[in-house]
């Protein structure tokens, strides 16, 4: 039989365990070839005193140096057998002055970074692809230009993989935003106990409004990664420069491994005329 290959195209390092650690480890262990394209350096990321880019001593080029170790640590953690660099800067968050240097992956012609991703493509040739919706799944620009060269690489191959953009089901966001509102709830609590007073997010009115969740009935591909979920929390782990005060880090492994056990996603692509809900993103070729 043909070799199986899959292939995911992520914004940042730590994109690659948070949206598809699990997915990664389970066709690993499965004998399918896996393959990650990590778009930018993650210079916007955190510094080793949590200091955030706009910090006037925040160095990018150490951060990006610091997590180039963290992916490599990942990538093994994962049983990823080839991670692809596309080098370019990270462009940070909407609106933010790293969006215009010429380096950052945002200023980058699409069909310039569609020819590099195409390339790595037309060697591997994976029958199953991974990228985010057109929101970049949260608003992020990184996110949204993985998606934009991906689209434009698929034009520049021979053949029609097929192409999934990762989800998480409306059922599912509800009870995370719950989550996440608790946390907040308690934060803000704390605060007040130590006299802390915050001032509230100012809301920024020029977002463009969009839902992070899909509709149950449109998730196409729903993975039990159960198997693997100590792995997929490990990989997480191993960015600890960026997921030191995450949600999922704060859960610990054994609460991870309970509420961790699925990764959705949506089938965009459809050469091999699967229908409804899946639960082997290789449905169709195996
Ligand atoms: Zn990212």
């Amino acid at each position: 039989m043909e070799q199986l290959a899959f292939l995911a195209v992520h914004a940042h390092p730590d994109d690659e365990a948070s949206s598809t650690g699990g997915l990664y480890r389970l066709l690993a262990d499965q004998g399918v070839r896996t393959v990650l394209v990590t778009c930018t350096n993650g210079e916007c990321g955190d510094g080793p005193d949590g200091s955030k880019p706009d910090a006037s001593h925040h160095d990018g080029d150490a951060v990006a140096k610091t997590r180039a170790v963290e992916l490599d640590n990942a990538v093994k953690i994962l049983g990823i057998n080839r991670l692809v660099r596309l080098g370019y800067r990270d462009s940070g968050m909407k609106g933010w002055p790293q969006n215009d240097d010429p380096d950052s992956f945002w200023a980058t012609p699409v069909d310039v970074a569609a020819a590099k991703l195409a390339e790595t493509l037309m060697q591997e040739r994976p029958q199953v692809i991974m990228t985010y919706n057109e929101h970049g799944f949260y608003g992020h620009p990184d996110h949204i230009q993985a998606h934009r060269i991906t689209l434009a690489a698929l034009e520049m191959i021979d053949y029609e993989p097929t192409l999934y953009f990762n989800a998480i089901p409306d059922s599912v966001m509800v009870t995370w935003r719950a989550r996440w509102e608790q946390e907040d709830r308690e934060r803000a609590e704390a605060d007040a106990a130590k006299g802390i007073v915050r001032e509230p997010e100012p809301e920024n009115h020029d977002e463009e409004e969009f839902e992070m969740g899909t509709p149950d009935d449109q998730v196409s591909a729903a993975i039990d990664v159960s198997a693997v979920t100590g792995a997929k929390f490990d990989a997480l782990a191993a960015h600890i420069s960026q997921m030191g005060d995450s949600f999922w880090m704060k859960m610990g492994r054994e609460r991870f491994k309970e509420t961790m056990s699925m990764e959705w996603f949506v089938r965009v692509t459809n050469p091999m005329h699967v229908e409804g809900q899946v639960n082997d993103i290789f449905a169709g070729y195996r």
